[in-house]
């Protein structure tokens, strides 16, 4: 929810509309229960219930900290990929931490996003990504881009540190992230392809822009596991 100012310990804070219809109807939160609120910018608040009804809940302020955005920060490029695939990968990238996430129109992108799609899509992503910042307490939500091109993809490599997973890059992502300075705070952002892969073409657009091709195991994984599979390599090597 939106605060005007952080609150302090002892404060009463709310929540009201369908975010407390959900949170008393849903979860069932009763007086005396501890949550957590946030505004999805790191401000994190514990707080004891002290009143619910399905149109609002008022709790006090236990604890108020503002987290900090953890460096690096990840993001991911998500292929547009057919069914919920790209939607079940930017649902569990939210829950593994990414800062932001990118729909990528992808050579081999069964999924096509027109105009209104384009606005649609992103709009459903956006709505995805929260509802995973908040099922998984994250403090900061994760931002969903408008949708890239692949040239807009090679622009990434700029000021962050792009890795194509690629089931036939040189490189093991671990081996990679072991070998990056500890002092590099680029954020890394991992590009995935949609069901039938990136295609060469890409993979040497995007290699000569300075992205680094990287493997995940000797497995071919599906569009919808490979991007949170990596993320779970890079935060448990990051120590996050
Ligand atoms: N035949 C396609 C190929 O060879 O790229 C398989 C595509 S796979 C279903 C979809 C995407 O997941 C790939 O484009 C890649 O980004 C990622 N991926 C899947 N398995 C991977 C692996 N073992 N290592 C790195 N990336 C992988």
């Amino acid at each position: 929810r939106e605060f005007s100012a952080a609150p302090a310990v002892g404060d009463t804070v709310t929540l009201e509309g369908a975010e407390a219809k959900h949170a008393v109807t849903v979860n069932r939160i009763r007086p005396g229960e501890e949550i957590f609120l946030g505004d999805g910018a790191g401000l994190r608040v514990l707080a004891r219930v002290t009143q619910s009804s399905p149109g609002l809940l008022e709790a006090e302020a236990i604890e108020v900290r503002q987290v900090p955005l953890p460096t690096p920060e990840l993001i991911l490029v998500q292929g547009l990929a057919k069914g919920d695939r790209d939607e079940m990968a930017v649902q569990a990238a939210t829950e593994l931490g990414v800062s932001a996430v990118y729909p990528w129109a992808a050579e081999r992108s069964i999924s096509r996003w027109d105009a209104q799609k384009r606005v649609k899509g992103r709009a459903r992503w956006a709505t995805i990504a929260r509802e995973a910042t908040k099922q998984s307490i994250r403090p900061h939500l994760a931002h969903v881009h408008d949708l890239l091109d692949l040239a807009g993809v090679a622009a990434l490599t700029a000021d962050h540190e792009v890795l194509i997973l690629d089931p036939t890059g040189p490189v093991a992502l671990t081996a990679h992230v072991r070998a990056r300075a500890a002092s590099d705070e680029r954020p890394i952002v991992l590009v995935v392809g949609p069901e039938g892969g990136i295609s060469p073409r890409e993979l040497e657009t995007l290699e000569r822009a300075g992205a680094h091709r990287v493997v995940l195991g000797d497995t071919i994984l599906r569009t919808s596991t490979a991007g949170p599979a990596a993320l779970s390599v890079i935060t448990a090597l990051l120590g996050r």
